[in-house]
Order: C-alpha cells, then sequence, then structure tokens
C-alpha cells in the first residue's frame, strides 16, 4: 500500500513499518531534506510520527509549514513537531545539483546541458518567518528514521 507513492518519507515509513510494529512511530523521530509535502505531512500524523526535521522549506508544496501546517492544524490525530533549517544551505545546493541533472529515463529528457548550478542563498522568506527553526536536542536511544531524496526518476515533494 504505502509503496504506491515513491515520496522519500513514504519510503522510510513503509521500511520501519516493515521491521516494527506501527507503535514504534510514536517514538521515531524523522529527518527529510527537504519539508514533507501536504500528502506526506499528514500520512506522518496519520501513523503517529514523533516529530519530523527537515533541512529546507517546501514553499510550493510544504504541509508543515512551507504553505500548510498540516502538523499542527485541527485534526482528530496528535499533532507533531516540526523543526526545519537544519542544514538548509547544504540541503538547497543538494536539491539544486539533483535538478541540473538530466533524467535519462523520461520519455523526452529535457535538455539540461546549458543549466548553471545557482550557489547563491536567499535568506529564509519573510513568510516562512514563523516556522520553527529550532533545533532540540534528539532524545538518546530513540528510534531514528531517514528519508533520502527520491531517486532521480521522481518527482520530489
Ligand atoms: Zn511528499
Amino acid at each position: 500500500m504505502l509503496q504506491g507513492t515513491r515520496h522519500a518519507e513514504f519510503i522510510a515509513l513503509s521500511q520501519i513499518m516493515s521491521k516494527y510494529p506501527l507503535s514504534v512511530l510514536h517514538e521515531t523521530d524523522l529527518y527529510v531534506t527537504v519539508e514533507p509535502c501536504i500528502m506526506c505531512a499528514s500520512a506522518l500524523r496519520q501513523f503517529g510520527i514523533r516529530s519530523v526535521y527537515f533541512g529546507c522549506a517546501n514553499d510550493r508544496f510544504g504541509g508543515a509549514g512551507g504553505v500548510m501546517s498540516i502538523n499542527q492544524d485541527r485534526s482528530v490525530d496528535p499533532p507533531y513537531p516540526v523543526y526545519g533549517g537544519l542544514f538548509r544551505e547544504e540541503s538547497i545546493m543538494l536539491l539544486r545539483r539533483y535538478y541540473v541533472q538530466e533524467n535519462k529515463k523520461a520519455p523526452e529528457p529535457k535538455q539540461k546541458k546549458n543549466r548553471e548550478l545557482k550557489t547563491e542563498i536567499l535568506p529564509i522568506n519573510v513568510k516562512n518567518a514563523g516556522m520553527p527553526i529550532e533545533v532540540a536536542t534528539p532524545v538518546l536511544g530513540t528510534r531514528v528514521a531517514t528519508a533520502t531524496p527520491a531517486a532521480p526518476d521522481t518527482p520530489v515533494g
């Protein structure tokens, strides 16, 4: 069921749930490069993730403060805290390096040979200023799930 989508968060959830009971998510912190999208932020809440740490905000589809705050809006499921801005510049550059690549598996690959890797990092957008960027100290002995960026043939979101 969870393998139907290839967002990094779903892959991480599938992997941890294949080895541990669902209840382990209540003591699991997820670390992900980009703020989870609205769909993933909702799934993480419904599955009861303890907290989420991410590198850079997702200002198009973010569900943890970038566009919506699915993690803490009113819901029947308990909210979870998010901590954004961890290695923000490194996360932005990781994505830029990814997106200047060509996708040879695409039906009609876009020609990106002339694309330049931008290196300028703008300050955090004012609209995201309310996002929590404090870094909490992880509790020792807790389980950690790491969501890695999607493979080059999949959209990130
Ligand atoms: Zn997602």
